[in-house]
């Protein structure tokens, strides 16, 4: 086992690996950058180390710096957590000529799997549908015409190298084609490195189901059963559950097994996931997100397993701790992210300072969160405060948790998406499990919603006392127990 590990990464991820590192008793290093020298994940590492400037690009993605550190440090193993240098081919390899273990695919299938294009052709090729598209990088307008007239309009370019959901494009009609696919190269040539660009078939308002997968050095590569992550805005998720309500069992057993076969065919090491949209009973994959996702905690409450743990036992050359037929699901989880931002202004991000931070506990509660008491949200990162987890014996149960959890829920000074969360709880649809990627821009009463359960709870807080009568009467109380006098 490792003797050491600097976690490259910040927030409710960093403090997540280093609760992992503390429960298997090895030593935690925390780098920060200067935002971030309050920051609770900082405190609870046993070694925390600053790498400079708010910019990320400074601080969390400088390769040379966080190599240095892991050094100096007599880490011999790095976590990189979701996101920064998580999946990437260059860290992992300066990592692996450092002599240090980057807990994660090696860098050479970190390339592979980074090129989504190279990505569908290897997962075509162990037997797994994808969506209908292409088959190499669009090669200009007229092969990019040809490709659409074959699948049929609409469809979708996106960057090869992308993420995130940015620069993905949808075209309607060959009208439009010829634009849309200009800016789908700048944007790809910008903000990934890459200006190639790719098509496939865009499938009207499908679910995002996607696997947990573990694969270890001995060969064993197993499923964690599925999640489903339709709850999106701009094609990024905000609400994500395990199981999904379109999955049965025998379904849930075949795709999961191929979706571990296939990442181990192409020497995939450690958890990982495969991604697909689902549309009329039919899964397209579209992608293998190499790393531990912000939406793993849903499927550690149904399975009881730990995946960062696994991550780490993997990485030091252990076998997983479970075998495939010993997997069970049981009972159902959902995950609210928390975001610092309005989602009655579009979800404009607001970060600020937390004046106080009051999460909700009680039975079957996970908060997985970045900060404590007063702390800052960082303008500069992920407007992320906390991931609020549930889980249920049945979907009824975990939904009806969620809504008393969103309830408890305090965070005073920031702006939060609560209320859009708890928008969704109430609503029909999602209680049926009838969900799609199109669900936000389809249910139109959401914002009405919204507006209607923040009126409700003004009048309830209304009713309450007001907070300095409140007061008076502790001091009037706590003044009465000391002279020995009831209040
Ligand atoms: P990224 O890696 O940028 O997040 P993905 O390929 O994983 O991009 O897609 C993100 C989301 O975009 C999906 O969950 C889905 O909502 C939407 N999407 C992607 N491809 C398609 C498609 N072919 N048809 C319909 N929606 C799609």
């Amino acid at each position: 086992m490792f003797d050491k590990i600097l976690v490259a990464n910040r927030g409710e991820i960093a403090i997540r690996i280093i609760r992992a590192c503390r429960e298997m008793g090895i030593p935690s290093v925390a780098v920060f950058s200067e935002a971030d020298r309050d920051a609770l994940f900082t405190r609870y590492a046993n070694h925390s180390c600053p790498i400079g400037p708010a910019a990320a690009i400074r601080s969390y993605l400088n390769i040379p710096l966080i190599i240095e550190k892991a050094k100096e440090s007599g880490s011999d193993a790095v976590h990189p957590g979701y996101g920064f240098l998580a999946e990437n081919p260059e860290f992992a390899s300066a990592c692996e000529s450092a002599g240090i273990k980057f807990i994660g695919p090696s860098s050479r299938v970190l390339e592979l799997l980074g090129d989504k294009v190279a990505a569908r052709r290897e997962m075509q090729k162990n037997g797994i549908p994808v969506v209908p598209g292409t088959d190499a990088c669009v090669e200009g307008y007229e092969h990019a015409r040809s490709v659409a007239k074959r699948i049929g309009y609409p469809i979708i370019l996106k960057p090869a190298g992308g993420g995130g959901g940015i620069g993905m494009t949808i075209v309607d009609d060959e009208k439009r084609l010829h634009g849309a696919l200009e800016s789908a190269y700048k944007i790809a040539g910008t903000t990934f490195g890459i200006p190639d660009v790719y098509i496939e078939k865009y499938l009207p308002n499908p679910r995002h189901i996607e696997f947990q997968i573990l694969v270890d050095s001995r060969g064993n590569a197993i499923h964690l059963g599925e999640r489903e992550c339709s709850i999106q805005r701009r094609h990024q998720k905000l609400i994500e559950e395990s199981p999904s309500t379109a999955v049965s069992g025998e379904m849930r057993a075949s795709m999961g097994r191929l979706a571990a076969e296939a990442a181990g065919s192409v020497g995939y090491e450690g958890a990982g996931t495969v991604e697909f949209l689902f549309s009329k009973g039919e899964f397209y994959f579209l992608e293998v997100n190499a790393r531990v996702q912000v939406e793993h905690p849903v499927t550690e409450m149904v399975t009881g397993i730990d995946i960062v743990k696994e991550q780490i036992r993997i990485a030091s050359g252990l076998p997983t701790s479970v075998r495939q037929e010993n997997v069970r699901i049981r009972g159902h989880a959902i995950e609210c992210r928390i975001n610092a931002e309005d989602p009655l202004k579009d979800f404009v991000p607001t970060p600020g300072k937390i004046h106080s931070h009051h999460p909700p506990g009680g039975p079957g509660i996970r908060i997985d969160s970045g900060v404590c008491g007063a702390a800052a949200i960082p303008p500069f990162y992920d407007p992320i405060v906390s991931k609020l987890i549930v889980w249920g014996g049945d979907r009824k149960e975990a939904i009806h948790r969620m809504r008393r959890a969103l309830y408890e829920y305090i965070i005073d000074g920031v702006d939060t998406n609560i209320l859009f969360h708890r928008a969704v709880m109430e609503n029909e649809r999602f209680v049926e499990g009838d969900l799609g990627t199109h669900f936000i821009d389809t249910e139109t009463t959401l914002i009405e919603d919204m507006e209607r359960i923040a009126r409700r709870e003004k009048t309830l807080r209304e009713k309450l006392p007001a907070q300095s009568l409140e007061k008076k009467k502790i001091a009037a109380i706590a003044a009465a127990a000391y002279r020995g006098k009831p209040a």
